[in-house]
């Protein structure tokens, strides 16, 4: 079944208020494992909207609009469906009857306008609203399915998930539902990642594969309709170990959490502790360890190491090392490995990672924006250096530095 949600009001187009509801009924419908293709969005206008109705009737099977039932001049949507499907509008009497009675016990005088939210279209099911006063419709016509639902949430979530989902599954037969499962990979943008699986999301039609990036980390979701979680993992495993095969040095987790989160566990797990030293990113990395909750146990702290006053006093990089003619500088790999190496025995810790580069805007002792160097020093063992070049604004490379140097040492 192919659905489309329209949603109705010039309040939603102005950007008054979020279509909070497509979404909402986005997820019930995958839960149902009905595919949602289209959501539209149009205004408080008869004939934007009977062309809006025509074109969702082109391309899908199952209708749903919310808001426009009320009693104002505005509300126009029952009116238009019903001229569109050539059905009377008729009162449904417990509507009526209650909201009668509600203004009878109330003293108020029940107008034409509010009698309007009791009209239901001839010959169709009525969906009842339990926390308002508009009726909702459901009706199959010419093999496609119209829900009209009220715009208020607190109003058209129950009567969703109440009676839409009911009347939906007793027309659907055995249609299976979604379900998903993320990829998360670190170190790897996304547009590398989607050129090494070209060919399997190219060839995707069940599971599915979805890549997304937010926040300095690339995700995949894999998704499948199944009629049991079991079933749906035996679909989604050659699927997700193909990838791993490909990719697997930067598969971090098999659901979604953070880098840093996954650091952490490992971290505490081993035993360890980790300590930071950063210049370039200016506690950024600190920052992201620190919003993991409990992180005590495995992250020691560490400096901001911003200046090279502080690199020299505090972590003891040679002045000469950091500036003057022939110095390597602050940005540079010889300082990286100092900074990583002396703020892990300042903190007596088991790891430490630094951090320093250019941010930008502007260029800094004659290097480009983005060369970041990134030192990861462990007790016992030699320390490494790593080079990035990283692309982007400064706040993009500050995030993507300090991601990028969790995922060194999470190898
Ligand atoms: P009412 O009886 O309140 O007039 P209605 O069914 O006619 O209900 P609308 O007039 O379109 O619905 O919208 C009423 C209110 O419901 C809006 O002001 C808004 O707060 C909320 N609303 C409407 N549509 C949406 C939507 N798509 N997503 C989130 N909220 C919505
Ligand atoms: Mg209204």
């Amino acid at each position: 079944m192919k659905a489309e949600i329209i949603a109705v009001g010039t309040e939603l187009l102005m950007g008054q208020i979020v279509n909070t509801n497509a979404q909402y009924i986005s997820r019930g419908l995958a839960d149902i494992g009905v595919g949602v293709y289209y959501q539209t969005v149009v205004g408080d206008n008869v004939d934007r909207i009977k062309e809006t109705l025509a074109v969702a009737k082109s391309r899908a099977d199952l209708i749903i609009c919310t808001g426009g039932l009320g009693p104002t001049q505005d509300d126009l949507t029952k009116d238009v469906l019903a001229e569109v499907l050539g059905r009377k509008l008729v009162i449904h009497q417990p509507s009526y009857d209650y909201m009668e009675n509600l203004f009878r016990t109330r003293g108020i005088t029940m107008v034409e306008s509010n009698i309007r939210q009791a009209y239901m279209l001839e010959g169709t099911d009525p969906l009842p609203n339990d926390t308002g006063l508009a009726v909702g419709n459901a009706v199959t016509q010419d093999g496609t399915h119209y829900i009209l639902l009220p715009g208020p949430p607190k109003e058209m979530k129950p009567m969703f998930d109440t009676y839409v989902i009911s009347w939906l599954t007793d027309r659907m037969g055995s249609v299976q539902p979604l379900f998903s499962t993320m990829m998360k990979f670190a170190g790897i943008g996304e547009s590398f990642l989607e050129h090494a699986l070209i060919d399997l999301i190219q060839a995707q039609t069940d599971p599915t594969i979805a890549p997304y990036a937010k926040e300095g980390e690339v995700a995949l979701r894999l998704t499948t309709r199944a009629a049991s979680k079991e079933q749906a993992t035996e679909k989604l495993w050659p699927l997700e170990r193909e990838i791993r095969t490909r990719l697997g040095d930067h598969v971090y987790a098999s659901e979604d959490i953070t880098l840093e989160l996954e650091v952490l566990r490992l971290l505490t797990a081993a035993n360890k502790t980790l300590s930071v030293a950063e210049s370039c990113t200016g506690g950024q990395l600190s920052d992201l360890l620190t919003a993991v909750p409990g992180g005590s146990h495995s992250f020691a702290g560490g400096v901001i190491c911003y200046t090279n006053r502080v690199k020299n006093k505090v972590l003891g990089v040679p002045m000469e090392q950091l500036e003057g003619p022939d110095a390597p500088g602050a940005v540079s790999e010889e300082t990286a490995r100092l900074l990583a190496e002396n703020v892990r025995k300042l903190a007596d810790a088991d790891y430490a990672l630094s951090l320093t580069g250019v941010a930008g805007p502007a260029e800094s002792e004659g290097k480009p924006v983005g060369l970041v160097y990134v030192g990861i020093a462990e007790r016992d063992a030699e320390t490494e250096v790593v080079t990035l070049n990283l692309s982007g604004n400064r706040e993009t490379i500050k995030l993507r530095a300090s991601k990028t140097a969790l995922y060194h040492l999470w190898k």
